[in-house]
C-alpha cells in the first residue's frame, strides 16, 4: 500500500503533470510578448529622440537660442486695442525658448508677459524682445498706436461723431429738426461776452438759430444773385446749415469787415474757454467745404473745444469726415 503511495509520490516529484507544463508555457510566453514590447518601446523612443535632435544620452545638454524670428517687424493699433506679438525662436529645438518684453514708452504701449501689446495714448516706441537663456538675442518691434476711430452714431436722421452733432456738406440734418437756439450754447455764449465785456471787448449775436425753412429762402436768393456754385462756398443748402441745429453763432458782423478786428482776435484766442470753436479757419477751405468765417462759431462744450483748439485741426479733420455734398 505505502509503496504505491510512494510511487505515485516520486512521479508526482519527476515529472511535471500536463496541468502544470500548461502554466509553465503560458507564464514563458507573456515573458516574451513583455520583452518584446520593452524592446519596441526602447526603440521607438530612440527614433523620436533621434527626429528631435536629441541624442539617447544628451537629453539633458542644453541648446542655445542663436536667433528670433519676428513674424511682424511693426505693429499698428488703436487706443485701447491690443495685438499679439508673434516671434519665432530659433532652433525649434532650443532648451529655453521663453523671452521678455519692454515697452520704450509705456506711455505709447504696455507688453505683457506674453508679448500681447495693448495701445495706451497717441504715439509711437518699440517692444524689445530678448532671450532669457541668451541675452544677446534681441529683437525690435516698431509700435504705431492711433486715436480711436470715432463712433458716429446716427438717431432719428442726425448724425453724432463721439456725442457732437454733425453738420455738414456731407451730414444733413432733417428738414423737421427744428430746435430752436441751445439753452446750453446760450448760456456759454453770455459767460463769454461777459469775460470779453471785461476785457473792453463787445460781442453780440447777429445770426443764431435759423430753420429749415429760412435756410431754404436764404440759400435760394444767394443762388438768384451769385449762381449755385459761389453761393455754395459761403451758404449751407437747406438741411446742412449748422444755424438750423441751435448750436451755432455769427458774431458781430457776418461778412469780411470783421476778420482781424479786436473782437475777431478775441474769439479767435478764447472762444475754445467757452466751448466754441472757429468752425471755418482760413486756409481750411477745401475741408471744411467753405470760406474762411472768423464770425462763425459753433459750440462743442468745453472739454471738446479745448482739444479741437489745441490741435488746430477743423473738425472735420478732428472727426475724421469729410464735407461734401453728394
Ligand atoms: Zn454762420
Amino acid at each position: 500500500m505505502a509503496r504505491v503511495n510512494n510511487k505515485k509520490d516520486s512521479k508526482k516529484i519527476g515529472k511535471f503533470d500536463f496541468k502544470d507544463k500548461k502554466v509553465l508555457i503560458t507564464i514563458i510566453t507573456v515573458v516574451l510578448i513583455a520583452v518584446l514590447l520593452i524592446g519596441l518601446c526602447f526603440l521607438k523612443s530612440k527614433e523620436d529622440n533621434a527626429k528631435s535632435g536629441f541624442s539617447i544620452v544628451g537629453t539633458d545638454s542644453k541648446i542655445e537660442v542663436t536667433g528670433l524670428k519676428i513674424e511682424t517687424a511693426s505693429v499698428s493699433l488703436e487706443v485701447e486695442g491690443e495685438a499679439q506679438l508673434n516671434i519665432v525662436v530659433e532652433p525649434l529645438e532650443a532648451t529655453d525658448k521663453s523671452l521678455s518684453f519692454v515697452s520704450t514708452d509705456g506711455n505709447v504701449a504696455l507688453v505683457d508677459a506674453s508679448g500681447k501689446i495693448k495701445g495706451i495714448d497717441p504715439g509711437n516706441c518699440q517692444i524689445k524682445v530678448t532671450s532669457n537663456s541668451n541675452n544677446s538675442i534681441v529683437g525690435e518691434v516698431a509700435v504705431e498706436v492711433k486715436a480711436k476711430a470715432p463712433a458716429i452714431v446716427n438717431s432719428g436722421g442726425l448724425t453724432y461723431i463721439n456725442g457732437m452733432l454733425v453738420v455738414n456738406k456731407s451730414y444733413a440734418l432733417p428738414a423737421s429738426y427744428n430746435p430752436g437756439a441751445s439753452s446750453e450754447a446760450m448760456n456759454s455764449f453770455y459767460a463769454m461776452q461777459s469775460a470779453a465785456a471785461n476785457e473792453g471787448i463787445s460781442l453780440f449775436i447777429v445770426s443764431g438759430f435759423r430753420s429749415y425753412n429760412t435756410q431754404a429762402s436764404l440759400y435760394n436768393g444767394y443762388v438768384a444773385s451769385y449762381g449755385q456754385a459761389a453761393a455754395d462756398t459761403f451758404s449751407a443748402r437747406p438741411g446742412h446749415s449748422e444755424h438750423q441745429s441751435g448750436l451755432a453763432f455769427d458774431i458781430n458782423a457776418a461778412d469780411s469787415s470783421f476778420a482781424g478786428t479786436p473782437e475777431a482776435v478775441w474769439l479767435a484766442n478764447n472762444s475754445y474757454k467757452f466751448g466754441f470753436i472757429i468752425r471755418y479757419p482760413q486756409g481750411k477751405e477745401s475741408i471744411t467745404g467753405y470760406m474762411y468765417e472768423p464770425w462763425h462759431i459753433r459750440y462743442i462744450g468745453v472739454g471738446n473745444a479745448s482739444a479741437v483748439y489745441s490741435s488746430g485741426l477743423t473738425l472735420e479733420e478732428y472727426w475724421g469726415v469729410d464735407s461734401s455734398y453728394k
